[in-house]
């Protein structure tokens, strides 16, 4: 049996109980992990410890590849903005360590896929900047925001399509010009950080995904291509193509 690759998922902070007095917690959807292990990844949870850089170092040393899912809003500043009314609540501690574990993956060449609030973190950890809030910011954009409710609670719902660039990583997967995705944000990338090159669009102009131009792989989608494993074939073999460059 082929070598596992380890892939490294950082948490969120949430409360144990909203108001409570009990000891603060770490967690992280179980559809992300689910999707690392359906392509034979070994996923290891990564402690949000920003103050401890010796037990992050120790962590990243054994990894050989990292996943950055989605969550809350990215702190406006770190990307020197004051928050917008719009913008959601923030993890600060979150922030600081996908932000080193990105800059461990670049040194160490080690490949990266990002989902939703993935692709933000990474466009500020190289510099680039984010909309706050699409809705309120960009006016002629069409609606991302297509969060689950009660009345409509999937969130597999093709929102909206993409046009994806033929000589990308991406255009190599999906094999087609234009592919329908979910939609589940309120934000995106605003001034694209150098490095990055966009390789999809939504018809309204929003990056919808980019892709590094030296790394050996490194994929970020706005979309969540893990709750379309099962559904549309690109989406696996994007999980599948990062865990055979991890491993
Ligand atoms: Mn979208």
């Amino acid at each position: 049996m082929p070598r596992r690759p380890v892939i490294g998922v950082a948490m969120q902070t949430l409360p144990a109980k909203p108001g409570g007095d009990l000891p603060t917690c770490w967690i992280m959807g179980q559809r992300y992990v689910e999707a690392l292990r359906a392509v034979g990844a070994l996923p290891w949870l990564i402690p949000l410890l920003p103050q401890d850089p010796d037990t992050l170092a120790g962590i990243f040393d054994r990894l050989d590849g990292v996943f950055l899912t989605g969550g809350v809003d990215v702190d406006p500043s770190r990307y020197g903005e004051n928050k917008h009314p719009k913008c959601g609540t923030t993890d600060p501690d979150r922030d600081a360590v996908e932000i080193k574990l990105l800059e461990h993956a670049t040194v160490a060449n080690k490949p990266v896929l990002a989902v939703c609030r993935g692709i933000q973190i990474l466009n500020v950890a190289r510099g680039g900047t984010l909309y706050q809030d699409v809705a309120e910011q960009v006016p002629a954009a069409m609606k991302h925001d297509y969060f689950p409710t009660p009345a409509q609670p999937s969130r597999s719902y093709l929102a909206h399509e993409i046009s994806v660039k033929a000589d990308s990583r991406l255009g190599e997967l999906f094999g087609e010009p234009v592919v329908p995705v979910n939609s589940m944000h309120h934000q995106a990338i605003k001034d694209l950080a150098p490095g990055l090159r966009p390789t999809a669009f939504a018809p309204d102009g929003i990056i919808e995904a980019v892709e590094g131009e030296r790394e050996k792989f490194l994929v970020a989608v706005q979309w969540h291509p893990e709750e379309l494993l099962d559904t549309q074939p690109g989406m696996k073999r994007l999980f599948t193509a990062f865990a055979a460059a991890a491993a």
